[in-house]
């Protein structure tokens, strides 16, 4: 048994608590196992715990064998005094406090319920995408919806973190927070990595200023993002070359190196190309677009606001200078519902917390809330075992308890391995 797993045992109480007693046989009983301290100094604090008739209030501390108490010089250390007990699996030696007096001990070896070691290494090193597989079907779904309530407050607290950085780093400016998020959202995970990169690099407040120059904003999109590099193909290629040329010097601008936005392997409609020109599209009206969003409460009509019309040429072009066959340019349903989700959403809860206005925290939830699931293969894989998303609130929580935590084996800290650690599945 490794020290993780025991401490697990004492914090969830997974042993067998009748009759305690301590090594020295006086009666113990629990009335509190404490708080799971993660910085310095023992591992329990504020116990309370009852020994032969009086109660202890103070600190507990854990180790696999008690000779470890020693071997981690707490018998020399002053802040292992208040420690009320040493709860160990195999005992066999004495230990002392700094003060010289000995440290009431309990063993919990044999109250330890079997079979929960092979459980514990099943999840911790199973080779399966979702180590719970097969205990799913038999958890309550109280333990299950914990897991996606609190799966949900990480992914949104991670995603804020972003928006909070950028808020620091434009000084406050809320216009060029959601710009960097709306940019940062067009890659829709192939090219994330590259329009988070253009979101970086694009001047934001001089496209903020620039309402109703689409010609002017898609040059800069199209220049920061090193699409403007070569030779032009058409007159459309050769306009906005051009006007990069001017902006990119008025402006210092640099360009990307365009090979960093990847286009192997994509259905032509989600070229980073016409991606670009429907963030264009968007961004001439900017200011229009934030205040509505900010403002309407239906999901139709935010639907609407993100509908933004593009120029002809992308109706047979998916890539500047290479001409095909007529389709529809302007973004999808589905493309405007994830916007909403990985822009607007981190960018209500951040401006709500940040302001001090709960409004726009419920309102990013009512959001996700009110939207479809979404429908890839991590949401997929969980409907197969049994869990549904019914929202897009649930599977953003799916997808970040798979990613974060199913993956990295952090079941010990997940409501659902908890349950499967304390049932006798
Ligand atoms: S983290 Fe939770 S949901 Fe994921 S495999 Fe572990 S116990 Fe299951």
């Amino acid at each position: 048994m490794n020290e993780e797993l025991f401490q697990l045992i004492w914090l969830h109480g997974l042993f067998d608590m009748d009759q305690l007693s301590t090594t020295s046989g006086l009666p113990l009983s629990i009335v509190n196992r404490g708080y799971h301290n993660h910085d310095a100094g023992p591992d329990f604090l504020n116990a309370r715990i009852l020994i032969d008739g009086t109660l202890w209030f103070g600190q507990v501390e854990l180790h696999i064998n008690a000779i470890q108490w020693q071997q981690h010089q707490h018998h020399t250390d002053k802040a292992y005094n208040s420690c009320i007990l040493h709860v160990v699996l195999d005992d066999g030696f004495e230990c002392l406090r700094q003060d010289g007096t000995p440290v009431p001990c309990l063993s919990l070896k044999n109250r330890v319920r079997a079979g929960l070691t092979e459980q514990y290494d099943y999840l911790k090193f199973s080779s399966a995408q979702i180590p719970c597989n097969k205990a799913l079907p038999y958890i309550s779904q109280v333990y299950i919806r914990q897991a996606i309530d609190q799966a949900l407050v990480d992914r949104l607290e991670r995603k804020s973190q972003w928006v909070y950085d950028w808020l620091q780093s434009s000084n406050g400016d809320w216009h060029t927070v959601f710009l960097a998020a709306l940019a940062r959202s067009f890659g829709f995970g192939t090219n994330g990595e590259a329009f988070e990169q253009l979101a970086l690099n694009l001047p934001m407040l001089e496209i903020c200023k620039s309402e109703n120059n689409l010609h002017k904003i898609t040059a800069i999109l199209f220049g920061v993002a090193g699409f403007l590099d070569e030779a032009p193909k058409d007159v459309m290629h050769a306009k906005l070359r051009q006007e990069w040329t001017f902006q990119q010097q008025r402006l210092n601008l640099h360009s990307l190196d365009k090979s960093l936005f990847k286009f192997m392997r994509m259905r032509p409609g989600n070229f980073p190309s016409i991606r670009l020109a429907q963030l264009a599209a968007l961004l001439q009206n900017f200011q229009q677009l934030l205040h509505g969003l900010m403002n309407v409460n239906s999901i139709p009509s935010m639907l609407n606001l993100m509908d933004a019309e593009l120029p002809d040429y992308w109706q047979s072009h998916y890539q500047l200078g290479i001409e095909g066959k007529q389709h529809q340019a302007r973004l999808s349903l589905n493309a405007r519902q994830t916007l909403l989700i990985n822009a607007l959403v981190p960018f209500l809860f951040v401006y709500g917390k940040h302001t001090g206005d709960e409004n726009y925290c419920v309102k990013a939830l009512d959001i996700l809330q009110k939207l479809p699931p979404e429908d890839n293969r991590i949401i997929r894989d969980w409907h197969d075992l049994g869990v549904e998303a019914t929202s897009a609130l649930d599977s953003q929580a799916l997808l970040e308890l798979k990613k974060n935590k199913c993956s990295a084996r952090l079941c010990s800290n997940c409501p659902i391995g908890i349950a499967v650690l304390t049932s006798q599945l």
